[in-house]
C-alpha cells in the first residue's frame, strides 16, 4: 500500500458481452507523483479510464478519490472534484475556437458533454478571470497565438497540448491524459513529455495511458502494467519492463 494515494480502487470490473474487458482486483495511484499505465491493444486501459472518471459505468467496484468515495460520481461531478482527463481522440471541438475550448474547461464539462450553452452562463459569472487564466494557459502550451483559430485547424500534436491546457483550467488534482504522445511528432513529444513533468512539480498527480512501454521510461514514477482487464505487474519502470508477465504480455499481443 502506498504512503497516501489519491486514488484507491478495488474490485472494478466491466463486461462487454462476454468479455471482460477490465477485471482490477486493486490499484493505488500514488499522489504527486507520475503514473503510467501501459499495456497491449485491448488490455482495457481506456475502459478502466472511462469506468473511474464517470465515463462508463462498472459492472462492479468501489473506489475512493482523494478521500471521498467516488463510484457514484458522474463526470462533471468527478472534474470538480478534481479528477480531471482526456481522451485518446482528441474530443476538442473543432468548430470553436482554442479559447472557447479552453472557456469551457473552466465549466468542468469534458469530451464529448462539452457544450456551448454553458458559455454565457459562464459570462456573467467570471469572464475576465477565467479568459485570463486560459491565456496564460494557452502561453505556456505556446497556443496562445492560435487563440482564435478553430481548434479543428490545429496539428494532432497541438490538439493533445490543446485537450491537456483545457484540463487544467479546472484546476485538477489528478489528471488523467489517454495517449498523450499517440501520433504526435517526436519534437513535440519531447515537449509533451516536459509538460507531463511540470504538473507534478506544481504538485499534481498524473496517470497516463501510453501503448509503447519505452515512451514511459524517462516520465514515470510508477508503472502499471494491464493486460486482459487485470493488473499483471506493477513496479518502478526500469524493472517492471523485465518481468516476465510483461513481457509475455507484450509478446502474446503480436
Ligand atoms: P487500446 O490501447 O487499443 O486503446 P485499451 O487497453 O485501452 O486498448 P480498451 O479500449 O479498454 O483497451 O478495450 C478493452 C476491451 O474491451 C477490448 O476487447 C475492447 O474491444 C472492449 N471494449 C471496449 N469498449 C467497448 C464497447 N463500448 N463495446 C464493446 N466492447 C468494448
Amino acid at each position: 500500500a502506498k504512503a497516501d494515494p489519491i486514488l484507491v480502487a478495488d474490485d472494478v470490473s466491466r463486461s462487454f458481452g462476454g468479455i471482460k474487458a477490465v477485471e482490477v482486483e486493486h490499484l493505488e495511484v500514488a499522489r504527486n507523483a507520475i503514473t503510467a499505465l501501459i499495456g497491449p491493444n485491448g488490455a482495457g486501459k481506456t475502459t478502466l479510464f472511462n469506468l473511474l472518471t464517470g465515463f462508463d459505468q462498472a459492472d462492479t467496484g468501489r473506489w475512493s478519490f482523494d478521500g471521498q468515495r467516488a463510484e457514484k460520481l458522474s463526470a462533471a461531478r468527478a472534474a470538480r472534484a478534481g479528477m480531471v482527463r482526456t481522451f485518446q481522440l482528441t474530443k476538442a471541438l473543432n468548430r470553436m475556437t482554442v479559447l472557447d475550448n479552453m472557456r469551457l474547461g473552466a465549466t468542468g464539462q469534458q469530451g464529448e458533454k462539452f457544450t456551448v450553452a454553458l458559455l454565457p452562463t459562464l459570462w456573467r459569472a467570471r469572464e475576465k478571470a477565467i479568459t485570463e487564466k486560459a491565456m496564460t494557459l494557452l502561453e505556456r502550451f505556446k497556443l496562445d497565438t492560435k487563440k482564435d483559430d478553430f481548434a479543428g485547424s490545429l496539428s494532432g500534436g497541438q490538439r493533445k497540448l490543446l485537450e491537456m491546457a483545457r484540463a487544467l483550467m479546472s484546476d485538477p488534482k489528478l489528471i488523467m491524459l489517454d495517449e498523450p504522445m499517440a501520433g504526435v511528432n517526436p519534437a513535440l513529444t519531447q515537449s509533451l513529455l516536459g509538460h507531463i513533468t511540470r504538473l507534478r512539480e506544481e504538485g499534481m498527480t498524473v496517470l497516463f495511458v501510453e501503448h509503447d512501454m519505452h515512451m514511459v521510461r524517462h516520465v514515470s514514477d510508477w508503472v502499471v502494467v494491464m493486460a486482459e482487464g487485470r493488473i499483471v505487474a506493477e513496479g518502478p519502470a526500469h524493472t517492471v519492463m523485465h518481468e516476465q508477465a510483461v513481457v509475455d504480455a507484450y509478446l502474446g499481443s503480436h
